[in-house]
């Protein structure tokens, strides 16, 4: 078994006659994509692709100004809840400017909101290293502390929806929390792949992995200190997906500040790019273990959401709620090649 057998494509073609050439015979080329790791489906559709627009940010401040936001100050100290003491007698954990505190609408036995920062609103381009590092080590923290109160606490995510198109309720910026027991749906998708990968080869899945795609190159994006970028072979978004992996990390718990400040400045090098191509909305995971897995490196994903103009239509349809396939028209590899070019002039 290779690793490269975990990715196929199949070539389509439809024809039709073109209404907007005479009727004459048309032919259109699309491409199934399947990642047999993630089991995802994607239909890249190349014909489909015409740029992005910015979501109506001046719109979604009318509607939602700080007066009335539960994280801008002073509401963020009446409205937001606390930690029992036990878990932290503060209430709260705190970092530089960022506020980590349960969630009031939990998703799990463990979930916390994380507040980054008193700016209402932070335009994507604008969201610096530093405030990003703070808010995954405050989030660190909450887990540090969790895993020691109960030590069957073994996975955990950081995660982000940012903006209304990715289903952010609320513009001010802030990360969410997942930790459990048990990894969550995807994660265990990913871990039992590496499993099943190990026992038929002796390999590591995400080395071998790594190797493929950096030496096929046409959807390795990148290169920071800590982390190798690539853009998903099989997206999970209509405007793509890209990977992150960090290959000698293998907690959450064992990054140094140096590693979540790397981390950070990859990631705001990653939003410029997002914010050149009109892509300003996104949904975010940072995935890891809270132990030390070799079958599972820290990795994120970050999949950008969009509107289509004029009737700012979502980017979610049937074929991927009901046929869970997901329809494609932002090529993975000119993904790849459009960061790769903001790495290498960074
Ligand atoms: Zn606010």
């Amino acid at each position: 078994m290779n690793i490269g057998e975990f990715f196929t494509k199949q070539n389509l073609k439809f024809t039709f006659l073109d209404p907007f050439n005479h009727f004459e015979k048309k032919e259109t080329a699309l491409e199934v994509r399947k990642d047999l790791i993630t089991g995802t489906v994607s239909r890249i559709l190349p014909f489909r692709f015409r740029g992005y627009e910015r979501p109506p940010i001046e719109d979604y401040l009318k509607k939602s100004p700080p007066d009335k936001c539960p994280f801008c100050l002073p509401q963020r100290d009446q409205l937001t809840p606390r930690f029992t003491e036990e878990i932290n007698p503060e209430g709260q954990f705190k970092r530089g400017e960022v506020v980590l505190f349960p969630n009031a609408f939990p998703h799990s036995h463990h979930n916390t909101v994380a507040v980054m920062g008193n700016a209402h609103f932070i335009p994507l381009e604008e969201i610096n290293p530093w405030l990003l590092k703070d808010g995954i080590i405050v989030c660190l923290e909450y887990m540090k502390k969790m895993k020691k109160m109960d030590s069957a606490l073994n996975y955990a995510s950081i995660n982000w929806n940012y903006l209304p198109p990715a289903g952010g309720g609320l513009l001010h910026p802030h990360l969410q929390t997942v930790v459990g027991e048990e990894p969550t749906r995807f994660m265990e998708t990913l871990i039992l792949g590496a499993r099943t990968f190990r026992e038929r080869t002796r390999r590591d899945m995400w080395s071998d992995y790594v190797a493929w795609e950096k030496e096929r190159g046409e959807r390795f994006a990148g290169e920071g200190k800590k982390t190798l970028w690539f853009s998903a072979f099989a997206p999970r978004g209509m405007a793509g997906e890209l990977i992150f992996i960090l290959p000698d990390t293998f907690s959450l718990l064992s990054l140094t500040e140096e590693d979540i400040l790397s981390v950070s400045e990859d990631l705001s090098l990653v939003f410029r790019y997002l914010s050149r191509i009109n892509l300003i909305s996104f949904n975010l995971a940072l995935y890891g273990t809270l132990l030390e897995e070799a079958l599972f490196p820290v990795q994120g994903r970050i999949v950008p959401r969009y509107l289509i103009r004029p009737l700012d239509t979502s980017d979610v349809n049937y074929f991927e709620k009901l046929h869970g396939e997901v329809i494609c028209p932002f090529i993975p590899e000119d993904m790849a090649s459009g960061l790769k070019d903001f790495f290498h002039a960074s």
